[in-house]
């Protein structure tokens, strides 16, 4: 693939250059037919079975995003009392909601409590807590089930390392304290880890939660997590996650295991990346291409406040350069680092990459932003955050959220 957003005419009736005249730069643009047919995916996952896929918000909460997640029939999950709030505010209604809380204090989880919204407890201390503040209710335990998965060690959520769940052999305690407050266990959840694309980790995964689900009597749900991969090296020939022959296994196994047991719950899954990462790109200026002893630099405005993952986890984003309203595939290439303007040498969206021939204001397209790319911006440096644009489905573009000013800088200073 040589472009691809020129490929799936990402950037609908408008080139870059006049999305970031528009709107200024540098600048997030999604695109609702992406977006919404990822949706659809997820929503239809399990059509044999009683089924509800949420989409995990924490990826990106943009209400314009939200709205379209309801529309499409997704619930979300929510990972603090902010997100139940922005969730509230998108539509959703309070059983739409499932809140994955972890390490937090009595008073956010009377928040969720009080908002109607089911939670999920993470520890042993936290299910003593649920329970002084809601003896008698309904929750659901997020379980370890001591295997993890993911493409960085800072994102494997599950196995025998992670802050994350209860381990399987506190089961009993889980129930003793249950039973002390007179609590109903109506779901089980995990998440073992984000960005893998072999599904094998998972359904292994499933397998030793089927089997920990027997300790349970009161069961309505059973929720398996997310982490389904997005291919970040596309432009390489990277296929998607195979999500055909993912559900064809899935379903094998979870009408076994509803005939064997006689069991039938609602189940679920959390998928955040998978929803939104392709269906969104970042925009930027090259201002300035220099050498300094032998490495060649791409100078932009995309610096680690607007786009972290390189930084945190070393993560790959495919970049194309736009000229003139076109990408350019053709000619020399050399060898560059795209960097930000934020004053830190770790400051790099991407290192050592081949690219064509880069050329001061040409337009870097930094591809599958759509995930953990705005909802992990910052103000470092002072810098303001980006405006969103989504291209609708008529391919027009449409302000979904505003570029920061320098008031929103000042506005938590009693000055
Ligand atoms: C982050 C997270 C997800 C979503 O992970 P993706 O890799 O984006 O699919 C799902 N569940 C929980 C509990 C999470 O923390």
């Amino acid at each position: 693939m040589e472009s691809y957003t020129q490929d799936v005419q990402f950037f609908g009736n408008y080139t870059p250059e006049e999305l970031l005249k528009k709107f200024g730069s540098p600048l997030y643009v999604y695109n609702e037919k992406i977006i919404r047919r990822q949706m659809k995916r997820v929503a239809g996952i399990l059509p044999n079975h009683r089924f509800t896929s949420n989409f995990s918000i924490k990826t990106n909460s943009n209400l314009t995003i939200l709205k379209m997640a309801n529309e499409e029939g997704l619930n979300c999950d929510a990972m603090s009392p902010g997100e139940i709030f922005v969730l509230k505010k998108a539509g959703f209604p309070s059983d739409h909601i499932f809140y994955v809380s972890n390490n937090v204090s009595e008073e956010e989880m009377k928040y969720a409590l009080d908002a109607g919204v089911v939670v999920s407890v993470d520890s042993l201390p936290q299910l003593e807590m649920f329970g002084r503040i809601c003896p008698g209710g309904k929750l659901s335990v997020r379980l370890n089930p001591g295997v993890g998965a993911g493409h960085h060690e800072k994102v494997v959520t599950a196995g025998k390392k992670t802050k994350f769940g209860i381990a399987a052999q506190d089961i009993p305690q889980v129930l003793e304290i249950a039973k002390k407050y007179d609590l109903h266990i109506i779901g089980i959840n995990q998440h073992i880890g984000s960005l893998f694309m072999d599904y094998t980790p998972y359904l292994e995964a499933i397998k030793h939660f089927l089997i920990y689900a027997e300790s349970f009597d009161e069961l309505e749900f059973m929720d398996f997590g997310g982490g389904f991969g997005t291919p970040y090296h596309k432009l390489a020939g990277e296929q998607e996650f195979d999500m055909e022959n993912f559900k064809v296994e899935l379903d094998k196994l979870l009408s076994d295991w509803k005939k064997e047991t006689g069991k039938d719950v609602l189940f679920k899954m959390e998928p955040g990346r998978y929803i939104v990462a392709e269906g969104g790109v970042l925009l930027g200026q090259a201002y300035s291409v220099k050498e300094n002893y032998g490495h060649k630099y791409v100078g932009t405005d995309i610096g680690m406040n607007v786009l972290i993952r390189p930084e945190l986890y070393d993560s790959w984003h495919d970049v194309e350069i736009y000229r003139d309203g076109k990408p350019v595939v053709d000619g020399p290439k050399d060898i560059y680092s795209v960097v930000g303007n934020i004053c830190e040498s770790g400051d790099i969206v991407a290192k050592d990459r081949e690219l064509p021939v880069v050329k001061e204001n040409d337009v870097v397209c930094v591809l599958d932003a759509g995930a953990y790319g705005y909802s992990m911006c910052s103000n470092y440096n002072n810098r303001l955050r980006p405006a969103e644009v989504m291209i609708n489905n008529q391919g027009e573009a449409v302000l979904i959220r505003r570029r920061d000013t320098y008031e929103d800088l000042v506005r938590g200073f009693e000055v």
